[in-house]
């Protein structure tokens, strides 16, 4: 191989590398105390967190801004230059309004200007003539630049095509930091290499002091991608590991109950109760689940599957596990709803009442929640059901052997880790998280890489696909009430949800009882129409869901509670009012209630034709391949899961657009973490200190044994 210029293919010639600068790191000089002039700017610095050298070199640009020899501003640039003071003089103040002026002439080598500073007369003293300036502006012609941000410099020259443009902040701006990366710069060879060169030479990276220095000087725009490549890897390896390293720890410090013998129940309940046979996926996810259940490590295991997909049964499975050795099971869910239809469906699909289930909400009156409670914390109750009622310090297992946690996403950390402090020290629960949001792959890996992961994509058989249709005209609105009333009169039974109202639920309430009023006594006065909304107290609720479960409601109005929960096949038709106020992965959770019987169904989705969101429902149906539009149209952070769960933040890399380096990455933090968890070997040293530099020294405790 030969040795190129950075980010060409261009050989280097022996006398340039011959001359090429011998380094020497010395990362203490990274940890000197950057000097601030005055305690504005010192508190901007503290803003932006820059209280150190190597602060400042990895506070990264944004962007690029124009830069420019004096000589060759055109009117209406905006754009950097570096100039040397000529002479500075400021405009005294005569009349009332006019604002105090600083008129400067400045020049570089190709030409001169007059630079204009307002409001800060106190320049004419800081800026004496010789002194050497960035100036970022607006250039106005005739030779007069409008200055908008400056600072004193050290740099010769400027005007080679673009500047890096930082994230700044009132009293530090972005040309105030160009000037200090500027007069910072040797600096940067300080900056160890964490990574061995087999590495770098195998991922084809560059090594991060040119990644760094390329950043914040470009000289192209493929050398800044290559940087931006480098720098992204490093981030994605750092969390991978710190994933990996908390999957280890987990694995290796806490204890579950063995789960492999006699299977009784479970083998009984498959063979004689379910009523239907699983999917190829069920089969493989429950013999997942048994895997993990076998072994004397929590299971951390996400099952993800789009609605309908049939995750109860998988659920069910793993509790019922748990009872057949005699431990508790708990299923917690993130709404009332939500747990009673769990509830319901785990009877439905456990005929006979074979094993004793308990209900606990923050509704359950106060009887029954004490004869819950009493019976959970004897091990009489082996199932429960319940919301964040169930990690309440009141409510005690005798021995809680298995959780699951639907829709995981929409619990924190912290309530999922009181979960697991329902069980003793030396007997973790095993933990079957669950999600309907279908996550891709690499999303998956960012912000769940501590989590094994089982996929329900086959769809249980005899489901119908549903089509889709955005409707706008008041025609179209005409064709899909009339519709409706057909299928309805064919006997099958109609969804319509009401618009989305972020700001209140009290609003969406009101809205969706008054289209429920105008429907009951207008387009469907010949049927029979029930409501439900947040609003409305359980028991009223709950009447209206049994109506409609029974067929004796023909048409639910609802607002967004029904996104997840109710299972009535013989709904075939969903209307969608205000469709665009809702997310596609929403859209595509509300849509999975009907399509689940043996009828064809229909979806109409009132928005905007133009609306890329609506278009893409109507063009797919696959939970992942909508899951992926979304991203690309909203962006990484954007997506649920991820923005609560943390760590999937990044400030260079960017998903899914890096999602083959996440690859990388996670590929190569795990061959690491095989051979040398403890990153203790010479080799990870450097690796070990940045892990320690990004996420603090808990991040290489020892992992116990
Ligand atoms: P999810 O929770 O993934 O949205 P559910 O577990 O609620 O899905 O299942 C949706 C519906 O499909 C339920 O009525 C369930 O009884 C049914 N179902 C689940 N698995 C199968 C299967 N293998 N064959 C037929 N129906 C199934
Ligand atoms: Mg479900």
């Amino acid at each position: 191989m030969s040795i190129t210029a950075f980010a060409t293919t261009d050989p280097l010639e022996q006398a340039e590398l011959e001359a090429a600068p011998v380094r020497y790191p010395r990362p203490s000089r990274l940890r000197a105390d950057l000097k601030f002039e005055g305690a504005k700017m010192q508190k901007a610095a503290d803003t932006l967190g820059l209280a150190t050298v190597g602060d400042l070199l990895l506070h990264l640009p944004r962007d690029r801004r124009e830069a420019r020899a004096v000589a060759e501003l055109v009117p209406g640039d905006s754009a950097t230059v570096v100039v040397q003071v000529r002479s500075i003089s400021s405009r005294s103040v005569r009349r009332r309004g006019m604002r105090p002026l600083v008129e400067a002439t400045v020049a570089d080598d190709s030409g001169a200007m007059k630079a204009t500073f307002f409001n800060q007369p106190w320049l004419e003293q800081r800026y004496p003539v010789g002194t050497r300036l960035a100036l970022h502006g607006k250039f106005e012609g005739r030779s007069r630049f409008r200055v908008q941000a400056h600072a004193r410099t050290a740099d010769a020259v400027g005007g080679d095509g673009s500047v890096a443009h930082y994230p700044a902040t009132e009293g530090l701006t972005s040309t105030q930091i160009l000037a200090l990366v500027r007069e910072h710069r040797t600096a940067l060879e300080d900056f160890v290499e964490p990574l061995p060169a087999a590495v770098l030479t195998r991922e084809r990276l560059p090594d991060r002091v040119a990644a760094l220095t390329e950043a914040h000087f470009a000289a192209s725009d493929v050398g800044l991608e290559l940087a931006r490549r480098r720098l992204a890897f490093d981030e994605l390896l750092l969390a991978q590991l710190v994933l990996l390293r908390r999957r280890l720890e987990r694995r290796s410090s806490s204890k579950a109950p063995v789960l492999d013998g006699e299977r009784d129940l479970t083998a009984r309940w498959l063979a004689d109760m379910l009523p239907f046979s699983l999917t190829g996926d069920q089969e493989r996810a429950l013999d997942s689940v048994d895997e993990d259940l076998a072994r004397a490590v929590p299971m951390q295991r996400l099952l993800m599957g789009e609605v309908g997909s049939g995750k109860t049964v998988v659920a069910l499975y793993a509790l019922l596990r748990a009872v057949e050795h005699g431990y508790q099971g708990a299923l917690m869910a993130p709404t009332e709803t939500l747990a009673e239809q769990h509830f319901a469906t785990i009877q439905r699909l456990m005929p006979g009442s074979v094993v004793p289930i308990g209900l606990l909400t923050g509704s359950t009156p106060g009887r029954r929640r004490a004869d819950v409670l009493g019976k959970l914390s004897t091990g009489e109750l082996p199932l429960i059901v319940g919301t964040h009622a169930l990690i309440e310090d009141t409510v005690r297992f005798a021995r809680l052997g298995v959780a699951v946690v639907d829709e995981q996403h929409r619990f924190g950390v912290r309530q999922r880790a009181a979960l697991d402090a329902k069980a003793a020290e030396d007997e973790r629960p095993h933990v079957l998280h669950m999600t309907a949001t279908p996550i891709p792959r690499t999303l998956a890996l960012a912000g769940y890489g501590d989590l094994d992961h089982t996929l329900l994509r086959e769809l249980p058989a005899g489901r119908r696909p549903i089509k889709t249709f955005v409707c706008s005209s008041s025609g179209e609105r005409e064709r899909a009430y009339d519709r409706i009333r057909e299928e309805l009169r064919a006997g099958r039974q109609a969804f319509v949800v009401c618009p989305l109202v972020e700001e209140s639920e009290l609003l969406q309430a009101r809205a969706a009882t008054a289209e429920f009023e105008r429907l009951r006594s207008g387009e469907f006065r010949d049927f029979e129409v029930v409501l439900v909304h947040g609003q409305l107290r359980s028991a009223d609720k709950q009447a209206a869901m049994a109506a409609f479960a029974s067929g004796g409601a023909h048409v639910l109005v609802a607002t967004s509670v029904i996104e997840v929960g109710i299972d009535v096949p013989n709904a075939t038709v969903m209307l969608v009012e205000d469709a665009d106020r809702y997310g596609i992965s929403q859209l595509h959770q509300l849509r999975g209630r009907i399509g689940r019987g043996a009828y064809d169904s229909v979806c109409l989705l009132f928005g905007s034709k133009d609306s890329l969101r609506l278009r893409a429902l109507a063009e797919h149906t696959d939970g992942f391949e909508l899951a992926a539009i979304d991203l690309e149209l909203r962006g990484e952070g954007e997506l649920v899961g991820t923005r609560q769960h943390g760590e999937a933040v990044y400030r260079v890399a960017e998903l899914p657009r890096d999602a083959e380096l996440l690859e990388r990455a996670r590929r190569y933090a795990e061959d690491v973490i095989v051979d040398d968890p403890e990153l203790a070997d010479p080799e990870h040293a450097l690796l070990a200190d940045a892990l320690v530099g990004a996420y603090g020294a808990e991040a290489l405790a020892p992992i116990r044994a």
